[in-house]
Order: structure tokens, then C-alpha cells, then sequence
């Protein structure tokens, strides 16, 4: 790697490991222009960034959890203890507002102890339907999207111009498919990118302004880099819906001899499944992109009987030609575990093995998941054809 390339992967590292830094350094060469906390993952952030703000998904940031442990309960997911903890420590301070499209019930509970913690802070919630397939879903999500671009406007001060709009659509689109190229190119057997790295990749994007982030990502992209495959057994990992698998997690899974070929992760796959049209009304095709979402991978929050999660994940499994799936299902994340014994019944159907890896925000046991990731390991492996 030339000097320039490392310092551009050295950027998207940093951001991705402390966002307040960079927001920091955005804010003062932005005057006056508001940064939002935008909770996942739903919320278009296009219409937030069309209209001058800087639009952060929210990160579980590894601290460990202090005065959160008493505003949530127990058995809220990591994710929103970890972010009651950061409203309650200051860490929060940075955002001038919270913006959330409607996801999970304990990430609406994490934000009402933004709304109680800082009764001055806005806290919009926009109740994107769960139910996708009624006929009058379209016309619903269209509203609220008309609502959110309303609700930006008054809290910026600042008009959300259609052109200005499909500007920002474009901006995102074209970083989507610079990190999709990655994920598709690590799918088909280029190994350039470790797991880690492709974390850093994706969560500097959820941080970052899309146009400078893809310039950045341009810049690591020019360095030639090693890309042959191991021998080691592929595996998809699938779950982690709204925060990042810890990094240790993602090197023990390939240090214990698997090979990550593919994903369906928040920070993976899911945040770059779909793009937005770029032709027609911008706003409106705000709305259909929330609907093809929900296509493109499934998502355990909506309910929409023409498609599903596991159907997904078996074809996902097919195309990379992963010999083994690994569940990292964050400890109390309902949706996932609702939808789990129908992903376990037809991974086995499908004959895939598997293996579930309930994760926490702190104090995760790595040794005891290193020995099921090796068994698992060595049971895929068991299958692979003899060669005589
Ligand atoms: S979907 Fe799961 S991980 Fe995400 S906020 Fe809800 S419970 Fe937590």
C-alpha cells in the first residue's frame, strides 16, 4: 500500500472506532449546520443530508455499560443499554437531535430515555409500517416519508430541494456500490478484505459524509492487495440487526479456521442491500426503497408474507457457496429470536450446518465460542468431497 492509500484506510478505521472525532471535525468546518443521531435502520437519511445536516447512525460505541444499567432493563439488547448508557454518561452530547423511522420496541425504549434524560432535545419518531403487504401500505409509507422531509425542514430551518434531494440520493447510492462491489467481490472468492476491515468500511459509511467517505474508499481501492483464497471452510454470518459483532468475535470466527464469504449483517450486506431510484420523485422513491428492502434481504421487523428471511438465507448460501452458517443473535434481540427456530428448520432442511453465537455488549466468552466455531469448523469440513 502507497502512503496515501494507508492514511485513507487509517481514516475509515479511525471514524469507524470513534465517530465523536469526526463529528467534532465536521461540526467545525460546518458552522451552524446541525448533526442528527439517526437510530437504525430505517430512517432515510438522504432527506436529513439534503437538507445540510449531517446524518450519524448511532454505534454501539464498546464502552462498557455504567448508568445505563438502571434507566433499561435487563433484558434490553445490548445495543440500547449501550445507548441509555451513552445519553446518561455525555457521551450522547454530540447530536443536536434524534431521528428514528419506527424498527424495534426497545429501540423506541432506548429513545424515550433521550426524550426523559433531555426533555430539550427533539426526538422525532416517523411510524414507518411494519406491515408490508396491505394495499394500503404504499400510500402509508409514501405519507410518512412526506412527513419526515416536513420534520427535517423544521428542525433544520432549511427547505429539503428535490434536486438537492436526488443530489444526496446519488451521493449515497454511488458509496452503496462501491462497498456492495467489496461484499459481491469477497462473495465470488476475492479475499481482500478481512472481516474487520470490512466492518471499518461499512461503519465509517453509516458515520461519515457519503461523498467523502467514497472519495476515501476510492483512495484504499487504488492499492493493489492480496486476494487468494485458503482453504479455509466458508461460512455466512447472519443476524446482528442494528450494531457491529464485536472485532474480536469476527477474528476469533476466522482464526478458528472459517473464512467469512459473505453476510446478512446490519454492518455487512443489509446496510447496502438497495439503492434508491434515481429518476421520478425523489421522495416517493424514498418510499419504494424502504418497501424493495425489506425484498432485497428480509428483515425480522416487518411482516410481509411474500418473502422471507430464511428463504433468503439458504439461496444467500447457495450463490457464495458458503459450507456453513454462523447466527450471531445479539442476547434479548426479539426480532431474532423469533424469527431463529424458522431459520434453524430450514438451514437443516437444506442440509447447511450451523451454529448459534448469542453475543453481549460486554463480556462475551471468546474461548467457549473459538471451541463450537472449531467443532463446527470440522463438521463442515467432514462433508467437502474426497478427492481419490
Ligand atoms: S432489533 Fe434487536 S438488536 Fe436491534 S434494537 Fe431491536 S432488540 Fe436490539
Amino acid at each position: 500500500m502507497t502512503d496515501a492509500s494507508s492514511a485513507a484506510m487509517a481514516k475509515l478505521v479511525e471514524v469507524a472506532r470513534d465517530p465523536r472525532v469526526y463529528i467534532e471535525q465536521w461540526r467545525s468546518g460546518h458552522a451552524g449546520r446541525p448533526v442528527l443521531a439517526i437510530l437504525p435502520m430505517n430512517f432515510p437519511r438522504e432527506l436529513a443530508h439534503a437538507a445540510g445536516a449531517l446524518p450519524v447512525i448511532v454505534q454501539d460505541d464498546q464502552q462498557p455499560i455504567t448508568e445505563g444499567r438502571a434507566l433499561l432493563a435487563e433484558f434490553y439488547c445490548g445495543y440500547t443499554r449501550n445507548l441509555a448508557d451513552q445519553v446518561a454518561t455525555g457521551r450522547f452530547d454530540v447530536y443536536d437531535g434524534v431521528f428514528q423511522a419506527d424498527h424495534c420496541i426497545q429501540l423506541i425504549g432506548s429513545a424515550d430515555i433521550v426524550r426523559s434524560l433531555k426533555p430539550d432535545t427533539t426526538v422525532f419518531l416517523g411510524m414507518l409500517n411494519t406491515s408490508m403487504n396491505d394495499p394500503w401500505a404504499p400510500r402509508q409509507v409514501s405519507a410518512m416519508m412526506r412527513r419526515i422531509r416536513a420534520e427535517i425542514e423544521a428542525f433544520t430551518g432549511n427547505p429539503v430541494e428535490l434536486g438537492t434531494l436526488r443530489d444526496s440520493i446519488g451521493a449515497y447510492n454511488r458509496d452503496r456500490a462501491l462497498i456492495r462491489r467489496l461484499l459481491d467481490e469477497r462473495a465470488t472468492g476475492n479475499a481482500a478484505f478481512g472481516p474487520v476491515e470490512l466492518q471499518d468500511i461499512i461503519t465509517s459509511s453509516m458515520v461519515m459524509d457519503p461523498v467523502e467517505h467514497h472519495a476515501l474508499l476510492t483512495d484504499v481501492l487504488l492499492e493493489p492487495r492480496r486476494s487468494e483464497r485458503d482453504d479455509r471452510v466458508r461460512v455466512h454470518l447472519s443476524g446482528h440487526l442494528c450494531h457491529a459483532p464485536r472485532r474480536e468475535l469476527l477474528e476469533v470466527i476466522e482464526d478458528s479456521g472459517a473464512a467469512v464469504v459473505d453476510d446478512d449483517l446490519y454492518h455487512g450486506r443489509r446496510y447496502v442491500s438497495t439503492d434508491v431510484a434515481e429518476t421520478g420523485d425523489p421522495v416517493e422513491a424514498l418510499g419504494e426503497w424502504y418497501a424493495r428492502r425489506n425484498v432485497t434481504i428480509p428483515c425480522p421487523t416487518r411482516v410481509q408474507q411474500d418473502v422471507d428471511w430464511d428463504g433468503y438465507l439458504v439461496d444467500a448460501v447457495r450463490v457464495s457457496a458458503a459450507e456453513a452458517v454462523i447466527h450471531l443473535v445479539p442476547k434479548f434481540c426479539e426480532p431474532h429470536m423469533l424469527y431463529y427456530p424458522e431459520l434453524r428448520k430450514r438451514l437443516d432442511a437444506a442440509g447447511i450446518p450451523q451454529l448459534q453465537i448469542e453475543t453481549e455488549h460486554e463480556g462475551i466468552p471468546l474461548e467457549s465460542f473459538r471451541t463450537r466455531i472449531e467443532t463446527l469448523v470440522e463438521r463442515a469440513r467432514r462433508r467437502r468431497p474426497v478427492h481419490v
